[in-house]
């Protein structure tokens, strides 16, 4: 465990440098479309047909099975541009996997967090399921189907993905919200904005929704931009979340927004939620604990404490001081 620590250290001096921002999926696809392998399949089916319950609003599940992956490197990346990967690479004992034999459900509608060392591959597990890598071996589901089956736009429709690559483009608040739902009326931009809490700043500014922002414009603050990226994610209405939680450190009162704001809008979304937060560990209805590319232990906050594993180690020294100090002298009794 000590060679946790290092990373871990690591970790918390990052957090000052880091913010969150919602990455538009049309961006995130523009990449997609360099990466030759891949592909839509021919005869591709839209996620929306391929769900169970079509029409009935329901989020749906996610599921890793059997999932092995390593980034290509330079020479099979020369290769796969000549043409689409077929089937599944072999991988010899010595190669390094980047992931290696991941099985997970992520319920359906539900909260699944994501904690580990710096490095141990949970920003790699988060981008395999809007495909922005296929896996070599086994299968990412989305409501039972494999996403290699499904159409990239559906996928891009039903995913939303927030990264920490803060970015607003130069241009107005408006048309960085509107972007996230082109054709939202003013009262939809608002309400978006209501529940992120940041209606109050954005209305306070000189030209309200129609100020500048970004590089050469108005500098909004970390939480801010935060905000604004969970406003888009509202408009955007996924009902899938792939979420980079930010690490950046907060005063208490964006923090306690953030949190607020965040809670309603992973609300009823099948989330996947790289945490750095103790707030929103405990509030995951499942943990994956993920180390050197393989998930070591699954449960919630409480199961995970009363194994007194590597989730415990991990708790004890990331997490702990945020505790009030009442739960932390319960939860360790040493
Ligand atoms: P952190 O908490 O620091 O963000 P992480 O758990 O999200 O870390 P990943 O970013 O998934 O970890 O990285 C897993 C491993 O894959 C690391 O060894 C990393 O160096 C490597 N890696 C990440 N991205 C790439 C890439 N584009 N090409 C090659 N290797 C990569």
């Amino acid at each position: 465990l000590m060679r946790l620590y290092g990373p871990i250290n690591q970790l918390s001096s990052m957090q000052a440098t880091v913010m969150t921002a919602l990455v538009s999926f049309d961006r995130v696809f523009e990449v997609l479309d360099l990466e030759p392998n891949i592909a839509e399949r021919p005869g591709a089916r839209d996620l929306a047909d391929a769900r169970p319950a079509a029409g009935s609003g329901e989020a749906p599940d996610i599921t890793f099975e059997g999932v092995s992956f390593r980034y290509p490197s330079g020479d099979e990346a020369a290769l796969a541009s000549l043409g689409p990967a077929g089937g599944d690479r072999p991988g010899g004992a010595d190669e390094a996997w980047t992931l290696q034999n991941l099985d997970f459900h992520a319920p359906a509608g539900k909260l699944t967090a994501l904690v580990g060392p710096s490095g141990a591959g949970k920003t790699t597990i988060t981008q395999l399921v809007p495909r922005l890598y296929d896996p070599d071996r086994g299968t990412v589901r989305i409501a039972g189907q494999d996403v290699r089956d499904l159409t990239l736009q559906s996928l891009r429709d039903t995913i939303g993905v927030v990264t920490q690559d803060a970015h607003l483009f130069h241009d107005t608040l408006r048309a960085n919200l509107e972007y996230a739902r082109p054709g939202a009326s003013e009262q939809e931009l608002i309400d978006a904005c209501e529940a992120a809490l940041i209606w109050d700043t954005v209305r306070a500014l000189p030209d309200g929704l129609d100020t500048l922002v970004g590089d050469r414009g108005y500098r909004l603050s970390g939480g801010e931009k935060q905000r604004i990226a969970l406003a888009r994610l509202l408009l955007k209405a996924p009902s899938v979340v792939v979420l980079d939680e930010a690490t950046a450190h907060l005063d208490s009162d964006s923090e306690a927004a953030i949190q607020r704001a965040l809670k309603t809008a992973l609300a009823g979304r099948t989330s996947l939620v790289i945490a750095h937060r103790l707030s929103t560990i405990r509030e995951a209805d499942r943990i994956l604990v993920v180390e050197a590319g393989q998930i070591r232990e699954q449960g919630t906050h409480k199961e995970l404490l009363a194994a007194d594993g590597l989730y415990a180690a991990l708790y004890r020294t990331q997490f702990a001081q945020d505790e009030p100090l009442e739960e932390a002298a319960v939860l360790d009794p040493a």
